[in-house]
């Protein structure tokens, strides 16, 4: 099977043919609409790898839903990983479509980023082809070292009690704008929720004596996705964009004790994953806008 695909396309580059579809089935698109598209690259389905054919669907999926939104032009395929350009509102925007995220790397952005211009990838989901989510990669510069970008992570702090040592059954959070690069962070936002401990207070709270060792992981990561979506849902009103999640934590360094206050990384998105060391140096972190 393999040798026959190679025969036919033995004059023809697999990028060569993977664009000449491309170009293909977004003219059908612009003549004949959607569904004639759709066949068109069903029809090709035999030339294409099974990546490059649910890139193809994905990008169509995308561009049919939002290119009267955004006025998208598909873009030429030129390594620079963008497969729309369009505006939102007066501002350019441009689009990378994916259907898997974990093979997006912000390092690989970063040279086509640029000042006036908005960077995102739309995530498809690759089974419905409705959205899942979309990363602005407008990250700020970091102001300490200006060679980083300043990220949004969420910090969970341990319990709160009172002056009388009572627990208020409540947790607070701090919005952390951190850079991985020089490890420096400021404070921009916190909350205050019931029940939401750190992912390691939780950890050590689960009774995992009964349970096989992947059902414990499994258990711990749901709740460090829970947490992870409710603070992102939470922050989102504030057009603030999680990329990430962390337990406020001390670092011993020595049997007597002795160490010091950090953020150890609990969930990080893909895109930025790679940038984050496991843990970051922050000195203790209180919620300072609460009274207690
Ligand atoms: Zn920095």
């Amino acid at each position: 099977m393999e040798k026959k695909k190679m025969m036919h396309n033995k004059n023809q580059h697999p990028a060569e043919i993977y664009n000449s579809i491309r170009r293909i089935v977004f003219s059908i698109y612009h003549r004949d609409g959607y569904d004639h598209a759709k066949e068109i690259l069903e029809k090709n389905r035999s030339k294409l790898n099974v990546q490059s054919m649910v890139g193809l669907k994905a990008e169509l999926s995308f561009y049919h839903r939002f290119q009267k939104e955004y006025c998208l032009t598909p873009a030429l395929d030129s390594g620079e990983h963008v497969d729309f350009a369009g505006n939102i509102g007066i501002r350019p925007v441009r689009f990378d479509v994916t259907t898997n995220e974990k093979f997006k790397e912000f390092k690989n952005y970063e040279k086509f980023l640029c000042e006036g211009y908005d960077y995102r990838i739309a995530i498809m989901d690759g089974k419905n082809w409705e959205i899942k989510d979309v990363i602005d990669l407008a990250f700020p510069k970091c102001p300490s070292c200006g060679n980083g970008n300043l990220f949004s992570i969420a910090v969970l702090l341990g319990e709160n009690f009172n002056h009388k040592g009572e627990s208020q059954w409540t947790h607070d959070q701090l919005l952390l704008d951190v850079c991985p690069y020089c490890e420096e962070f400021r404070e921009r936002d916190s909350t205050t929720t019931h029940f939401l401990p750190k992912i390691s207070d939780y950890a050590q709270e689960v009774d995992h004596e009964d349970l096989l060792e992947d059902d414990y992981k499994r258990i711990v990561e749901g709740h460090t996705h829970n947490a992870f979506d409710y603070l992102r849902k939470l922050w989102e009103i504030k057009t603030i964009k999680l990329m990430g999640l962390a337990d406020s934590t001390y670092f011993t360094t020595s049997k007597d004790g002795d160490g010091y206050w950090g953020i150890k990384f609990q969930l990080l998105q893909d895109v930025v994953r790679n940038r984050f060391p496991d843990h970051i140096q922050t000195g203790m972190l209180e919620n300072t806008s609460e009274e207690w």
